[in-house]
């Protein structure tokens, strides 16, 4: 999973699984472009990795913000090999029906025209840099239909097939495109709506807890690197097994 060489976006990286992303590209070799609307989180993290790491103040709703932040990371790096589109905010716990439209829109703004947004202004710098590789952060929720998720369910299915849509377009220029679906992770979004670390906590995986942004690292490095280069258009779960079905006390019924 050797990233040298690489010039890596995190977006949404200055904290939870974005922080957690940035470090491991840098831990793997790579350098990495932070970019968050949270100025003082993310200039720490940039700080505490050194001069492989960058933070840049990026809105990914702001197309002009997009393409400083490309323009500045070719730059100072020289290159863009990479992006995970990570950015993102959670649903509203509201049914269906109830869930207000505007807050509707600006999940699917945030979490999904974003992404779109980030691979318009992306694709043409790895272009210049002979190819590279998208990691769009989808969830379970883009696996499955999770109740009181209207908002953010559609917004990460619809992550899960623009990837594929643009992998398929982009592979002749040597440009992948997957999506990573988390589980429940602890992270500063996820510790905001209750969510304990307990073992036994979470009885909807096998493994009966949530999980720990570190455990979801590997899958990013990995569909970053080379070692993913026959890899595109694929949907990744991290997710303690969640998605695979129900766990064996929901069958037997122990
Ligand atoms: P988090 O809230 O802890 O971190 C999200 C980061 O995104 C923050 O640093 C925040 O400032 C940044 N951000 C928010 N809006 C932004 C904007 N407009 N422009 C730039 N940055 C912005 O969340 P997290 O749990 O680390 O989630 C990261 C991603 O993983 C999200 O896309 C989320 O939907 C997805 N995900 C998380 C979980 C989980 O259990 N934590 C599960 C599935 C999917």
């Amino acid at each position: 999973m050797n990233l040298k060489d690489k010039v890596v976006i995190v977006t949404g990286g200055a904290r939870g699984l974005g922080e957690a992303f940035a470090r491991g590209i840098v831990r793997e070799g790579g350098r990495v472009v932070i970019g968050d609307l949270l100025d003082v989180e993310g200039s720490a993290v940039a700080k505490d990795l050194g001069p492989d790491a960058l933070f840049l103040h990026l809105d990914v709703t702001d197309a002009d913000n997009w393409e400083r932040v490309v323009a500045q990371t070719e730059e100072h790096f020289g290159r863009l090999d990479g992006l995970v589109n990570n950015a993102g905010v959670t649903a509203s716990g509201t049914p269906v029906v109830d869930e207000p439209l505007d807050s509707f829109q600006r999940i699917i703004q945030l979490n999904l025209v974003s992404v779109h947004t980030g691979m318009h202004f992306a694709v043409p710098a790895m272009r210049r840099a002979g190819g590279g590789s998208i990691v769009n952060i989808s969830s379970a929720a883009g696996l499955i239909g999770l109740a009181l998720t209207s908002g953010y369910g559609a917004a990460k299915w619809g992550v899960r097939g623009l990837t594929k849509v643009a992998a398929v377009e982009l592979g002749r220029e040597r440009i992948r495109v997957n999506s990573v679906h988390p589980g429940m992770v602890l992270t500063p979004m996820t510790a905001s709506i209750g969510l304990v670390p307990d073992e036994g906590a979470f009885p909807n995986n096998p493994y009966r807890r949530v999980g720990k942004p570190e455990e979801l690292v590997g899958a990013v490095t990995y569909l970053l690197s080379d070692a993913a280069s026959y890899t595109t258009g694929a949907e990744l779960a991290v997710d303690g097994g969640w998605t695979a079905g129900p766990t064996v006390e929901y069958v037997m019924g122990q």
